[in-house]
């Protein structure tokens, strides 16, 4: 294993050839025993162009960890070699031995792949120099959800490839443009890219459907371009809804005196149609205390929500995703999205 880094500042890449010794064992928290930080590994295969699989860009979401350390078990120590060369990008390494997102200091990793001066900026526009010049077959990168939500992918480009390569995980598929600064979207520009969204982190069930897709993509010759033949749903994400800044979140059945309660079941919601009407909390404020942004960065809330004697409702008809229950994705990131059935 030969390691070379280059430093942005506070940030270091490192770069090493052939998979750390110890790396199928290691648990995700000891990760920063065996990586210095941000590292992109190859493991050299028998077939070129390389795949890129990210993982890790929230140090938190750890499904994709656990099945790479599985299907990547046959290759460790460089006796084997699997179907084609890998690009592995370990991200927020640090992050992820505290078992969070990110720390409050730094911006999140997948928010970092369209240019901008800060280190972690630098560093993701040079790991995209280093992935253009190798030529990549496909981007994988691997997520988990804080709320409930059906295994899904995420697309950047609605093209009969990048459908395939997300079909070869679920056939529900969310096209999305916003947020822009997303990995997915920065490989899109070169190579079919795909955003996996597996569940909850850690669960088993999520880890070896992760498993048995990796192995499909490694294997693969070519993302099919044709048409896929098998029935999916397209839905495209219009709008994100965030607290208001002064806003404080409760979830329950009873409105807390000061703050938004919104329901118990919040996330149950996610990638079901939600009729004009819907109630989803209180609101002991003016407004909602919700704020919805469209893919330009307008205020639409008033299109979806509205307060009816204190309560929040829907205004037109919606499909959720991602909505989550967790206080400091909801402060970090946002509370979800909405979306539409896309029809190209
Ligand atoms: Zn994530």
């Amino acid at each position: 294993m030969v390691m070379v880094t280059e430093s942005f500042g506070r940030v270091t890449l490192s770069k090493m050839d052939g998979l750390p010794a110890g790396f199928e064992v290691i648990p995700v928290t000891g990760l920063d025993t065996l990586l210095p930080g941000p590292t992109l590994i190859r493991i050299r295969g028998r077939k070129e162009p390389p795949l890129f699989i990210s993982v890790l860009l929230h140090g938190n979401e750890i499904s994709g960890f656990l099945a790479l350390q599985e299907v990547l078990k046959p290759f460790s120590g460089g006796k084997a070699q699997p179907a084609r060369t890998i690009f592995l990008f370990i991200g927020n390494v640090a992050a992820s031995a505290k078992n969070i997102r990110r720390f409050a200091h730094e911006p999140d990793y997948n928010r970092i792949w369209n240019g901008g001066k800060l280190p972690e900026q630098l560093m993701a526009h040079r790991l995209l120099d280093i992935m253009k010049k190798e030529g990549v077959f496909a981007c994988i990168d691997m997520h988990n959800n804080t709320g409930k939500n059906p295994h899904y992918s995420c697309i950047n480009r609605v093209t009969a490839e990048f459908l395939n390569l997300a079909l070869l995980f679920s056939p529900t598929i969310v096209f999305f443009t916003e947020p822009h600064e997303v990995i997915s979207k920065a490989f899109s520009g070169f190579c079919p890219s795909v955003t996996v969204e597996c569940g909850l982190s850690g669960e088993r069930e999520g880890t070896g459907h992760l498993v048995r897709f990796l192995e499909l993509c490694l294997q693969m010759d070519k993302v099919p371009d044709t048409q896929p033949e098998i029935p999916y749903s397209l839905f495209h994400t219009t709008a994100k809804i965030s607290l208001r800044e002064e806003a404080e979140i409760f979830f329950g059945k009873n409105p807390e005196s000061s703050g938004i309660t919104l329901v118990e079941n919040l996330d149950s919601l996610n990638f079901r149609h939600q009729e004009p009407g819907t109630f989803l909390g209180y609101s002991s404020y003016e407004n909602t205390g919700l704020l919805v942004t469209d893919n330009r960065g307008r205020d639409v809330t008033e299109k979806y929500f509205a307060l009816d004697r204190s309560q929040i409702r829907t205004t037109k008809h919606i499909i959720p995703s991602m909505l989550t229950k967790d206080k400091t994705v909801i402060r970090q990131d946002c509370l979800g999205y909405i979306m539409e059935h896309y029809l190209p």
